[in-house]
Parts: structure tokens; C-alpha cells; sequence
């Protein structure tokens, strides 16, 4: 019974919308880094068949103009900040009034490089909220260990600093900062917590669990009690009100909310606590690659199809027989995992995740 409602909404879903609601649109496999946790990395790309043909500003303002409306883009990479059109590709999505919300996520390492483009897309579109989320895996010598350049670390510290500059000239604009865990840092969680609470005091700190298959296979022996761990150093946070979460829009409450309990979520899973169904890859969610291919999450390996084979149109590829067959096979398997973006659109089709962000809101609703 509950795999039939999932099924019958997922798909309802996906016809209803003809494309994904929360959308990770990589723009390039390029990168100013190699780091050793990173999943998107030769290998990855060589087993899912992305090639290095990107997708052109042209194509991607046909796959902008086949987009009905949708709540959320990441624009990701690789390194999204190299795409010398970045600017002029995200209004595609924001001066047509597509998008509800966007961010960028980035390594930090080009301080001016970063801060000047922010600036301009953050002129460009004055309502959008919009954010940008800064990697920061470690302190110095953990930071250079993970991503193998010297000063990652400094670079990193810069941005956000500057970034939070900047977020006070604009009502709109949000700045985060994403750790995630894996075995070289998840001994110094502490540590980190502390290094984020003195240059983003006033803002949202994201604690992810590496996924997929590292570059470095040493990255993924994680001990997952130090992820959990990362949890109570946040909860310990909001409990002493020295947290403040996301800004820059109305849902901002809900949004902090829904991280603490994607967290409580994780924790259960990894503890063999939480079953499988109901998720929301190829649904809600979906992933395209710079290449134009276009999958459910990053963790299956099978493709609903190529953007290329469709004229960029997304909607025919997102209702193809290959894409419902796969959405169903989601669900008649019960997959499970801990990715977070999937988990975080999960909530919107999930009842009995309910209580658990209602009872995350009101403890951010007393203590922020
Ligand atoms: S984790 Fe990010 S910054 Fe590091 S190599 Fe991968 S895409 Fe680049
Ligand atoms: S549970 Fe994870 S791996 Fe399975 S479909 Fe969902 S996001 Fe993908």
C-alpha cells in the first residue's frame, strides 16, 4: 500500500510538473581542485559516461525556456564560478521568472573572481533569493590535506568573510557554509565548529556525509558516531541561542528546520533506525550533468536519458517510459541513503518525517 501511494504520487508529480521541482544543475567538470573526498571526480564521471562536452549557453536557454517553473536550483559544478557565462546563464532562469530560489556552491579558492560575480548576479536579480555555500572541510593543514592546495584554507575563510560583507548590502542574498564529513576531519568536529562560529557567526552551517565513491577510497572510512556527534555540537548550538541558520527570505525558519531534522533523519539511518520508500530522486529531484544527461540522484548509476536527444526539451525526457520505469523501480526497491539534497525534498511527500521538522522548527522558533 505504501509503495503504491508513493509510486502513484511520485509519478502524479513528475506529469503534473513535466520537470524537477529541486534541480542540481552541474555546468562544468572543471575544477580549481582535486580533493581527495570529492565524488565527482575522472572516475565517477567515466562510469556514468559524462563526457566533457557541456552544454552551451544555447542549449541551456532551451532547457531554461522548457521549464514550466521550479522551485530550486543548485548551479554546481565541478567549479561553478569557472563558467565565464555563469552570470548570463543564471538569468536565463531569473529575468523569465522560473526560478523560487537558487545557490551556487563553491570551493571559495578565487576570492575576487567570486565576490565580483555575486555581486553582478546579485544586481541582476534583485527578489531571487539566492545564495552561495562555501566548502570548508577542515582547519589549515586538514583543509590543504583534503584539497591539496596550500592556502585552501585561507582562501576559503576570505570568501566567506567577504561573502557576509556582502549579504548586508542585500536582503535577498544568504551565505552558508558546507562541511562534509569524512575520515580526515571528522576527528576535529569540534574543532571546525568552533573555526565557523568565529567567521559565519550569523549564519548556516551544513554538515554533509561524503557520498558516492571518493577520489581517495581512505576519504570514506568514516566512523559514523563522529557524525552524529556533528549533530549535537549543532543542537548544542541552537540551545544556547548561538545559532542563526538561513536568511534572506520568508521560508528561511522552515529551511533551518528542515537541515536540523534531515540531520535527526541521517542519524537514524545510519543507525539502521529509518526504512527506505518514499523517495523523491526523479520526482521532486533530479540531476543534470554538464554533459546534458540527465539522472534522478548522483548515486544511481542508470540515466533517465540526454537533454541532447530531446532538443534540450526537458519535460518529453522527464515523462519518458525510461524515466517512469526507473522512478517506479525507486520505489518498489525502497532505496535508501543519506543524500541530503534528496532527503531535504523527501520531507515534502513524507508524513511520518513530519513531526520531526515540526519539532525542529519550534526548537529554532524559541531559540533564534
Ligand atoms: S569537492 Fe568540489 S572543489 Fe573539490 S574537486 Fe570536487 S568539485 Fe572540486
Ligand atoms: S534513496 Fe538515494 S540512491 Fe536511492 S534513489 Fe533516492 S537519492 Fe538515489
Amino acid at each position: 500500500m505504501r509503495k503504491l501511494y508513493y509510486k502513484t504520487l511520485t509519478n502524479a508529480i513528475s506529469k503534473f510538473f513535466g520537470n524537477p521541482q529541486f534541480l542540481i544543475l552541474y555546468l562544468t567538470n572543471d575544477c580549481w581542485m582535486k580533493c581527495r573526498h570529492c565524488f565527482y571526480n575522472e572516475k565517477f564521471r567515466a562510469q556514468n559516461n559524462i563526457t566533457k562536452d557541456e552544454l552551451t549557453y544555447d542549449e541551456i536557454d532551451k532547457l531554461a525556456a522548457s521549464i514550466k517553473k521550479i522551485l530550486y536550483i543548485s548551479f554546481a559544478g565541478g567549479e561553478p564560478f569557472i563558467r565565464d557565462d555563469l552570470e548570463e546563464i543564471i538569468k536565463l532562469f531569473t529575468v523569465r521568472k522560473k526560478v523560487f530560489r537558487y545557490q551556487i556552491p563553491t570551493s571559495g579558492y578565487k576570492t575576487d573572481l567570486i565576490l565580483d560575480k555575486t555581486e553582478r548576479i546579485l544586481k541582476d536579480n534583485r527578489t531571487i533569493p539566492f545564495r552561495v555555500h562555501v566548502s570548508l572541510d577542515g582547519n589549515e593543514s586538514v583543509q590543504k590535506k583534503i584539497r591539496g592546495l596550500n592556502d585552501s584554507f585561507r582562501k576559503a575563510i576570505e570568501t566567506i568573510k567577504e561573502l557576509n560583507k556582502l549579504k548586508k548590502k542585500f536582503d535577498h542574498f544568504d551565505v552558508g557554509v558546507i562541511t562534509t564529513v569524512c575520515s580526515y576531519n571528522q576527528d576535529i568536529i569540534e574543532e571546525l565548529s568552533s573555526i565557523v562560529e568565529e567567521y559565519h557567526d550569523d549564519g548556516e552551517w551544513c554538515i554533509n556525509l561524503l557520498r558516492g565513491d571518493p577520489r581517495n577510497p581512505e576519504a570514506g572510512e568514516i566512523q559514523l558516531e563522529h557524525y552524529i556527534k556533528a549533530n549535537e555540537i549543532i543542537d548544542k548550538r541552537i540551545k544556547a541561542r548561538r545559532y542563526k541558520g538561513y536568511s534572506g527570505h520568508l521560508s528561511s525558519g522552515w529551511l533551518s528546520a528542515k537541515n536540523a531534522a534531515r540531520r535527526k533523519i541521517i542519524c537514524k539511518i545510519i543507525s539502521g533506525k529509518f526504512k527506505g520508500g518514499g523517495c523523491t530522486a526523479g520526482s521532486l529531484g533530479g540531476i543534470i550533468y554538464p554533459d546534458g544527461s540527465v539522472y534522478p540522484c548522483e548515486l544511481l548509476k542508470n540515466s533517465f536519458g540526454n537533454l541532447k536527444d530531446y532538443n534540450f526539451n526537458i519535460s518529453g525526457l522527464w515523462n519518458s517510459a525510461d524515466a517512469k520505469k526507473l522512478r517506479n523501480w525507486i520505489q518498489d526497491s525502497e532505496c535508501i541513503c543519506t543524500h541530503e539534497c534528496t532527503l531535504s525534498t523527501n520531507f515534502l511527500i513524507q508524513p511520518r518525517t513530519w513531526p520531526v521538522l515540526l519539532s525542529e522548527r519550534l526548537k529554532l522558533f524559541v531559540n533564534t
